[in-house]
């Protein structure tokens, strides 16, 4: 296994001094409560069994002492869990927004693969077990280790037969709670397992809600969903049985030991080689040799959990995004929008075959061409190359003649807007959704904008205006709604090119013709490509373009291409006698 330790450590970094003085005081505070019962055992044996007159004033004296022992023990022990939880937490977040902004980063070819559900859960449970680790990994150790070593010691100097004796149920011990601890860890794993499966049908199941319904299926739902919550069920059941067993074992070691102390100390104690203030003090230690044996075994569960956390946070920020911005990035400061596409071909990663094939194509600035084509045929591919969503796998792609893997991802990417047929709206208002075109927007031009996508009317007529909460994903709105709300952005992004992948295809006709109408004005000056699955739509276009199979099979305008009667005219009467 090879871990990067360094990395691991580099995350105490910040907070370094903090850190440190949280590890000291954890360890003058272990110290500190191994005085405790070393004053039990002075008052019991020296100042009781001495001259009784002056006797209570000491007793006072120890006393005093032993308060003062409290109030330190509790004020370093606040300290310690208040800061040390503190910082665990700190480095948990500093990683987190690490990893956020480094998935933020990450290409489509990475999105493509990993489901967003295990993204989440990095994001979320990986680190939460992380920052236990960093934050008691390594105070438990010098907690514990104090305790442990300080007891043994002074018991050693007190007696060490019995000692020893004490000592031998150590190592039984600590196989069982190994043992247990192991049993404890895969059930409590199983849980979690089950209760992931558990809210995973709860998402499903209400996020396809529409569907349940339409279907009349509820019945068919909760069944799916009781089944997953009885087999939850059965897991937690064996979890407590094991946590029974663990608890109830480690408390009969417990109470083993003590027996064996009592008899063993009584039997010394009528044999003369201990007194009673000394078994009491056994007695008042066993507990420090007990409690890191069992902490430690826990600690070895969490070191796995936070190490295997680790892990699964470096594979994701040892990822780098396929498509970067290039070392000497070239920006245009006005994008004339001319576009061409020079012998590409592309091929999606573990695909065996390739999408585009050798193509090649010529658009001017200001253009409108439409492209259609059999669904699967790679149009929605040919578009995403212009702002390199993916990479050419040969040939290139230029932007006002210069090749796009050279361009600043960021300016390349303001100067193109896409409609899509899926619309995506965030948590949020209209204005701020309207205004992610554009963050620094003002309120007039976003009015301005929703205006010319037609929007303007009925954004006002719902209940708070362009302060409506669109509700998550917008589903408070209509398909139509939300596509209008969609083409504001693009306005307020005002990009000289712009891509409208069937745009209108979800819509009804009523709201077809009012997206178009706004369309048609978004296109005006830009260069536009138009991918429509209704001909009907594109009939205009200065330019058809036909893809069939990887390569541009035709193109013309829609007269000289009906009247070549070749692949758009085939196109174009099964279309039209569907309709009629
Ligand atoms: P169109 O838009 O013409 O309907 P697409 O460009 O969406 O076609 O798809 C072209 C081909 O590429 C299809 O065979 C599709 O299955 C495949 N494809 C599309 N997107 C991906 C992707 N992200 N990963 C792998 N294959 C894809
Ligand atoms: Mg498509």
């Amino acid at each position: 296994m090879n871990f990067p330790i360094k990395k691991f450590f580099s995350y105490y970094k910040p907070y370094l001094g903090l850190y440190l003085s949280i590890l000291t005081c954890a360890f003058i505070v272990s110290g500190l409560t191994l005085v405790f019962p070393l004053l039990v055992r002075y008052v019991t044996k020296d100042v009781l069994a001495g001259d009784l007159t002056t006797a209570l004033t000491k007793v006072y004296w120890i006393g005093g002492l032993m308060l003062v022992i409290i109030a330190l023990e509790n004020i370093g022990n606040f300290f310690v869990d208040y800061k040390g939880h503190e910082v665990g937490a700190r480095m948990e977040s500093d990683m987190r927004s690490e990893l956020f902004a480094h998935i933020q980063k990450l290409s489509f070819s990475f999105f493509d693969k990993e489901k967003t559900g295990k993204l989440m859960s990095r994001i979320t449970n990986d680190l939460l077990l992380l920052s236990e680790l960093y934050h008691h990994g390594p105070e438990d150790y010098v907690k514990y280790s104090v305790r442990f070593i300080g007891a043994f010691v002074i018991l050693f100097f007190i007696n060490a037969p019995l000692t020893i004796a004490v000592f031998c149920f150590l190592p039984f011990l600590g196989v069982f709670a190994l043992f247990f601890n192991k049993i404890l860890n895969r059930a409590m794993n199983r849980n979690k397992e089950r209760i992931a499966d558990v809210n995973a049908q709860v998402e499903d199941s209400l996020a396809g809600i529409r569907v349940v319904k339409s279907f009349a299926n509820e019945h068919v739902e909760v069944e799916k969903f009781n089944r997953a919550n009885t087999r939850f069920f059965d897991s937690r059941k064996s979890t407590y049985r094991a946590e029974a067993y663990f608890y109830n074992g480690i408390q009969m070691f417990i109470q083993l030991i003590t027996f064996t102390v009592v008899i063993f100390g009584s039997a010394s104690i009528v044999h003369h080689t201990l007194d009673l203030a000394d078994l009491i003090t056994f007695l008042l230690y066993i507990g420090f040799m007990i409690e890191p044996i069992q902490r430690l075994t826990h600690m070895s569960t969490q070191f796995q959990e936070g190490i295997t956390g680790f892990q699964r946070f470096m594979e994701i920020m040892n990822l780098q995004p396929a498509i970067e911005n290039p070392p000497n990035p070239f920006t245009l400061p006005n994008v004339r929008g001319e576009l061409a596409f020079n012998h590409v071909s592309f091929r999606y990663e573990d695909h065996l075959k390739d999408v585009l094939q050798d193509l090649s194509l010529h658009v001017k600035p200001g253009e409108y061409v439409a492209v259609v084509g059999p669904s699967g045929a790679g149009k929605t591919t040919l578009c995403s190359l212009i702002p390199r969503f993916y990479d050419v796998t040969a040939g290139e792609v230029l932007l006002d003649g210069i090749n796009v893997k050279e361009m600043d991802l960021q300016s390349l990417r303001n100067s193109i807007g896409i409609v899509q047929q899926d619309v995506y709206l965030f948590d949020g208002t209209v204005i701020e959704n309207i205004r992610y075109g554009h963050p620094d927007a003002s309120d007039e031009e976003v009015i301005h904008a929703a205006k010319r996508a037609n929007a303007h009317d009925f954004i006002l007529s719902l209940p708070d205006g362009y302060h409506a909460e669109i509700g998550q994903r917008g589903v408070r709105l209509s398909g139509g709604q939300k596509q209008r709300i969609s083409i504001a952005r693009v306005f307020l992004k005002n990009p000289p090119l712009l891509i409208l992948d069937e745009a209108t295809s979800a819509l009804d006709n009523e709201s077809e013709s009012i997206i178009k109408e706004s369309l048609e004005s978004l296109a005006q000056g830009r260069t536009t490509l138009v991918i429509a699955h209704r001909l009907s739509t594109i009939r205009n276009a200065q330019r058809i373009i036909v893809l069939t199979d990887g390569g541009i099979t035709e193109q013309g305008t829609h007269d000289s291409l009906l009247a070549k009667g070749g692949a758009y005219s085939n196109l174009y009467s099964k279309q039209f006698e569907m309709h009629v």
